[in-house]
């Protein structure tokens, strides 16, 4: 599998990307990424309605209720699955589908969950949802259906789900009554991931006896081999402990007939493709592939090319504009994995020295989330949190702390803070950098409103670098300093499908040349 790296890119040239800026539009109708774009639906902007009920449903959580208290539970909990809706079913964003054969009518997407026809007991585990999110809706009808499928679409776009339901349908239609064997696989790049994706579908399964397990490095193998031996469903990992069962001959995966690569960029990035490639090749070989990944790089296409079905389809949910705000300053740092928690010591030092100012931090995962803010407070920093895993009136109760200034300090996932209107924030934080740069783009939007200057502090470590072209660009065209170690890792844009610079796509034959695994000394995985 070895070979050098193989990355085909665009030089940074200043008429190109205004090219590619004008016609964005227009090639994103025109793009043919796998085969003939076949719908492209836009839904409304709602922002403003959006955010007058966001602010009815906040303030009713706050105000004193008259209500019984089981009844004042029932509404909060109805609030807070509200609340959520609103922030995964994003109406504003665009959803493209291609593909071949994506228009035939049992293909079309589904507007409500019961449309999908799925026994109770699989369906129970979105019952405190209105409705599917763009990602469900249309990944379902194809998964259902056995399609191979490839979904651009970040975390906390719905997509546990999206995949986690079809999941259950394919275990149910090939259970037998003996002693459970994996049939479903999902890969994931990071630990917090992997603990996230599988907290969602043991969830799921517990109502319909399906079981899960979770392999990741850094803990104990013994209750994962436990597991693993009294019998499992569907099992998920991080790609090294993962192989690394597989090698002990405790983790069998010749029944598993769905697999589930998820944020498969990210995974690439951290060299974990050979990982993969060995993992795929112990499941069965007439399987299902569904490959999720916030971008499209040509490595990732080169490996759907490999492992999925000629036709696969391909959804992508993207947001339309990228400019970030002039009047926030943007420090970019490159800085090793490790040394982060020792820098946001220091930052915090230097920006949040009042202890009254406003500073938000940024992470990726629910699970960060916690440990960084458990990490503040153990250092003695009034920090709080606001993440998915959060119930929602834990949630209101951080922000209002923070709104009101009692815990100036607030740490929160893109999830939980997307549609938030948090006035007053002096600086950014970003400690993990997101997925996209349109991420990124909306989390340092949240300084310098209302006319005011703010700052925003970006870790950007070596398994981001995939994105440093495009952040390159970002800075640029806001007139920021670019640091030459940003620079090192590339100006250029990979030629991919992209929102901002549109669609670049080529096929690639099977036999281009592979990536090699890039070794960290301080590797996530044992
Ligand atoms: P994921 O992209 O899987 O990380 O999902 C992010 C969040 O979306 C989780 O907190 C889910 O509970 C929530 N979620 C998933 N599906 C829906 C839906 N249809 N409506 C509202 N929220 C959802």
């Amino acid at each position: 599998m070895g070979g050098r790296k193989f990355e085909l890119e665009i030089p940074h040239d200043e008429k190109m990307e205004k090219r590619e800026k004008k016609h964005k539009k227009k090639s994103r109708l025109e793009e043919t990424p796998i085969g003939e774009v076949e719908k492209v639906s836009k839904m409304e902007k709602k922002e403003k309605k959006k955010k007058e009920k966001k602010r009815s449903i906040e303030e009713s959580e706050l105000s004193p209720s008259t209500a019984s208290g089981s009844e004042e539970k029932k509404k909060r909990k109805t609030e807070e699955h509200k609340e959520k809706d609103e922030e995964v079913l994003d109406e504003t964003k665009t959803v493209t589908v291609s593909g071949n054969n994506t228009s035939d009518s049992k293909y079309a997407p589904l507007t409500s969950f019961s449309q999908a026809n799925l026994p109770e007991k699989v369906l129970q585990c979105c019952q405190n949802f209105t409705k599917p999110s763009p990602i469900q809706s249309h990944a379902w009808p194809f998964l259902l259906n056995g399609r191979d499928f490839i979904g651009i679409a970040a975390t906390g776009s719905g997509k546990t789900i999206a995949f986690g339901v079809p999941a259950l349908m394919h275990i149910l239609n090939k259970k037998e009554s003996k002693k459970a064997v994996p049939r479903c696989l999902v890969l994931s790049p990071t630990r917090e991931l992997a603990q996230q994706i599988s907290d969602v579908l043991s969830e799921a399964g517990s109502a319909c006896g399906v079981k899960s397990v979770c392999l990741y490095g850094g803990t104990s193998k013994g209750p994962q081999i436990s597991a693993l031996r009294s019998g499992v469903d569907i099992v998920i990992g991080t790609p090294g402990r993962m192989k690394d069962m597989i090698e002990m001959g405790e983790c069998i995966l010749k029944d598993v007939s769905f697999v589930v690569l998820d944020e498969a960029d990210r995974m690439l990035d951290l060299g974990f493709e050979p990982e993969v490639r060995a993992i795929l090749s112990q499941t069965c070989s007439v399987r299902q592939m569904v490959m999720f990944s916030a971008t499209w790089p040509l490595a990732v296409h080169q490996l759907a090319q490999e492992f999925m079905d000629p036709n696969p389809v391909k959804v992508a949910v993207g947001s339309e504009d990228l400019s970030a705000n002039h009047d926030v300053m943007q420090i970019v740092e490159v800085l090793d994995e490790r040394s982060r928690d020792e820098r946001l010591f220091a930052l915090l030092e230097k920006y949040h020295q009042s202890r009254r100012n406003r500073v938000l931090v940024f992470v990726l995962y629910k699970k960060e989330a916690s440990r960084v803010e458990l990490m503040l407070q153990r250092k003695g920093w009034k920090a709080v949190s606001i993440h998915g895993d959060k119930a929602q009136h834990a949630r209101t109760e951080a922000l209002s702390l923070f709104k009101e200034g009692t815990s100036p300090l607030l740490i929160a996932t893109d999830v939980a803070a997307r549609g938030l209107d948090i006035p007053d924030v002096e600086v950014v934080i970003n400690y993990s950098f997101p997925l996209t740069t349109e991420d990124y783009v909306h989390r340092i939007g949240r300084t310098g409103r209302a006319g005011k200057k703010g700052v925003a502090h970006t870790f950007f470590t070596q398994a981001n670098k995939g994105l440093s072209g495009e952040l390159v660009n970002v800075l640029r065209e806001a007139g920021q300093v670019v640091p030459a170690s940003l620079t090192k890792f590339g100006t250029h844009v990979k030629k991919k499908e992209s929102k901002l610079y549109g669609a670049h796509f080529k096929e690639i034959t099977a036999d281009a040349p592979k990536s090699t695994k890039i070794t960290f000394a301080d590797s996530d995985e044992d």
